[in-house]
C-alpha cells in the first residue's frame, strides 16, 4: 500500500464519543506508520506524488476546536502535516456544530468538544503547511439537495475558505462521506480537483489517481474503539484487497438511537 489516508474528526482526552480519539491514539497510529516508512503528505501533495511513494495523509473532518488544540501539538512534533475540512458556516459564525447526527452531544458535559476552529486557527494551521478544504457549508446530505442548493453548498464553501486563506481552497471533503455521480460532477464544477470520501472497509488509493478519480479518494475512518489491535487489524487490511467497500449511503439514515451516534461525521 503506498497511500494511506486516515479520516478523523475529533481528538479528546475524555469525550467518549466514538468522533473522538486521544491524543495518545493519534499519536499511536500515525507513528505506526511512520515507522514503516510512510512520509506525510497532504491530499494536494498525495494526488501529485509519483506512484510508488509510501505516503501517510492524516485528515480531520468538521474542523473541530480540538484539532488546533490537541492534535496540532502531536502532529507537529511528530513533523506531520494534515489535511483539515470545515464547515464554513459553523468556522465563521462560531456557532457549535448541530446537525442532527451531533446534536445530542449538545445537551451533555462535552457540548464544547462540537466548538469549531476560529477562522485565526485556520490561517495558522494552514501557515504550519497543512492544506485546509472544505466540508460544505452547513454539513448536509450532498445527495439529496437539489442543484442549486447543492452549489451553493459547494461553491460558497470553497470561496470563503479561499477569501480566508488567500490561496486556492482545492478540496472536499463530502458529509458523511456521501455522495454519487451527480454530487461529484458538480464538486468539480465548484472548482474542486481533489474529494475525499469514507467507504468504509480498508479501501486503496488509485495508483495514480486522474480525472474524476481524484474526486472520490478512499480513506479510513478511524474512532475512538480502535484500540492498538483493532487499528492494526484494520489499516493492515488497507495493502491487501480483502474484500469490496461497503457502498455508501447516499440518503440521511432516518433518525434511531443507533443512527444518531453514526461516526460518520
Ligand atoms: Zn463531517
Amino acid at each position: 500500500m503506498s497511500v494511506v489516508a486516515l479520516c478523523y474528526h475529533g481528538v479528546s482526552p475524555t469525550w467518549r464519543s466514538p468522533m473522538a480519539v486521544t491524543p495518545r491514539q493519534l499519536e499511536a497510529q500515525v507513528t505506526h506508520f511512520l515507522r514503516r516508512g510512510h512520509r506525510p503528505a497532504t491530499v494536494a501533495e498525495a494526488v501529485s506524488a509519483p506512484p510508488g511513494r509510501r505516503l501517510l495523509v492524516v485528515t480531520f473532518d468538521d474542523a473541530l476546536a480540538s484539532v488546533h488544540r490537541l492534535a496540532l501539538p502531536v502532529l507537529e512534533r511528530l513533523g506531520v502535516v494534515a489535511t483539515v475540512y470545515a464547515p464554513t458556516a459553523y468556522v465563521f459564525s462560531g456557532e457549535r456544530m448541530h446537525w442532527p447526527e451531533v446534536r445530542h452531544h449538545l445537551l451533555g458535559p462535552d457540548a464544547a468538544e462540537l466548538d469549531p476552529m476560529t477562522p485565526a486557527q485556520l490561517v495558522d494551521v494552514a501557515a504550519r503547511g497543512w492544506e485546509v478544504g472544505a466540508h460544505t457549508c452547513t454539513h448536509p446530505w450532498l445527495p439529496e439537495l437539489d442543484d442549486d442548493e447543492l452549489r451553493t453548498e459547494l461553491v460558497e464553501s470553497r470561496v470563503a475558505l479561499e477569501r480566508l486563506l488567500d490561496r486556492p481552497c482545492a478540496s472536499i471533503a463530502y458529509p458523511f462521506g456521501a455522495h454519487d455521480d451527480r454530487v461529484v460532477r458538480a464538486a468539480e464544477a465548484a472548482g474542486y480537483a481533489t474529494g475525499v470520501t469514507l467507504p468504509g472497509g480498508a479501501p486503496r488509493w488509485p495508483a495514480a489517481p486522474v480525472g474524476r478519480r481524484r474526486l472520490t479518494l478512499p480513506r479510513i475512518g478511524v474512532y475512538r474503539a480502535d484500540g492498538p489491535l483493532r487499528y492494526r487489524l484494520k489499516v493492515g487490511a488497507a495493502g491487501r484487497v480483502v474484500r469490496r467497500p461497503k457502498a455508501i449511503s447516499r440518503r440521511r439514515p432516518t433518525a434511531s438511537p443507533a443512527n444518531v451516534h453514526t461516526p460518520r461525521a
